[in-house]
């Protein structure tokens, strides 16, 4: 197991992330390589505390991490609880990161979760970041309520704008490394359908008002055929 980047380091005295009866506090970090939120689920942690590790862990992965932060015989976290250790997995870029925590049972089935430990194990994957911020941009475009949602947060003018911006110069670079190894060939054809029709319309549309926007009959099609291009990439897996 590599540790490409420590996060948190073990220290005595450190706050319990987490104690059964005060909800709604698991701990969140934001991802070392594309900022996306990952969360740490309490319930996991305690639900493992027996075997010391979830099942996303293998055996020699468990060697490593008990001998890399001392854990003795007597099986005693920094924080003075068992000892669980949890692979979390970045659902935007994958990159991967181990999480060391205590589970202290306070009183009868009242548990805290004191967090010991957390480096980023794997770096992100370059060409599942790109598919899934495609599959973003689809959702986007494919949807009409999150279309008026966003004219509500940046202003219409400014939010169409950017739907064909986040298209053509953010996302759709078809000759790029990462973006070939994201897709499959019948995705790549597809993706380009898309573009080219996108590329088609993108300079006839109102660009002023998103509910002009949205009975403009191109704009309708657009909107089909990003639902159509998204449903597909959700539903085929290669091997990224
Ligand atoms: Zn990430």
């Amino acid at each position: 197991m590599e540790i490409i980047k420590k996060i948190l380091e073990p220290e005595y005295d450190r706050k319990p992330i987490y104690r059964t009866e005060e909800s709604g506090n698991d701990f969140s970090f934001a991802c070392d390589e594309c900022g996306k939120t990952i969360l740490l689920d309490s319930k996991r942690q305690i639900d493992n505390s027996w075997n010391g590790k979830t099942d996303s862990l293998a055996n020699r992965d468990f060697e490593f991490l008990k001998a890399y932060y001392k854990i003795g015989l007597n099986n005693k976290s920094a924080d003075g609880g068992f000892p669980v250790f949890d692979r979390l997995t970045c659902s935007k870029c994958d990159s991967k990161y181990i999480s060391y925590c205590g589970v202290q049972e306070f009183s009868n089935s009242a548990f805290m979760v004191t967090l010991n430990g957390l480096f980023k194990t794997e770096s992100a994957n370059l060409a599942k970041t790109v598919r899934n911020s495609v599959i973003d941009i689809l959702n986007l475009l494919g949807d009409y309520e999150k279309q008026l949602d966003y004219g509500k947060t940046v202003g219409d003018y400014i939010a169409i704008q950017e739907m064909v911006c986040m298209w053509f110069d953010d996302n759709y670079h078809p000759d790029s490394e990462n973006f070939i190894k994201g897709f499959s060939e019948s995705e790549l054809i597809k993706l380009k359908e898309f573009n080219d029709y996108y590329d088609s319309i993108f300079n006839k549309i109102p660009d002023q008002d998103i509910r002009t926007l949205h009975i403009d009959p191109n704009w309708e099609k657009l909107v089909r055929l990003a639902q159509q291009t998204g449903n597909e990439l959700k539903t085929q897996h290669n091997n990224v």
